[in-house]
């Protein structure tokens, strides 16, 4: 039997290929180019935070990890990942968990065919600008 992913869904070879996203393709600088929703930061343009040196935005010092945009660490395609410095890694995953929060809420109130996972519905969103009964 070969063993091609460890049990928290990462491959083996995922400290190689983590190290050539880092330092090969990323040559050390945060890949995010807005991912993170911080618009204050670096809006669309990419984010300026290099690995081990001291961080623009944040305290400390930078420390580049590699983010799955999709949130599914063992879909390692080269388009899903990208290097990331704490605080836009941070940032993403915690919009990631709020609209986790959502789409939980909503199937509690029996709402889920508004909200299939990454699927925003129009349904959905006329429901949000709806004015709030008095
Ligand atoms: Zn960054
Ligand atoms: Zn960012």
């Amino acid at each position: 039997m070969t063993v091609t992913s460890t049990a928290n869904g990462y491959p083996v070879w995922w400290k190689y290929f983590s190290y050539w996203v880092r330092y090969k393709r990323a040559k050390g600088r945060c890949e995010c180019t807005g991912e993170c929703a911080s618009e204050k930061t670096h809006g669309n343009t990419r984010c300026v935070e290099m690995n081990g040196f001291k961080a623009v935005w944040a305290k400390g010092r930078v420390v580049l990890t590699v983010a799955h945009l999709n949130h599914n660490p063992s879909d390692c395609r080269e388009k899903n990942v990208k290097a990331m410095c704490n605080r836009c890694h941070l940032r993403m995953d915690s919009i990631h968990h709020q609209e986790n929060a959502k789409i939980t809420r909503d199937k509690k109130r029996g709402q889920e065919t508004f909200w299939k996972k990454g699927m925003w519905s129009h349904e959905r969103e006329r429901q949000l600008n709806r004015p709030k009964p008095i």
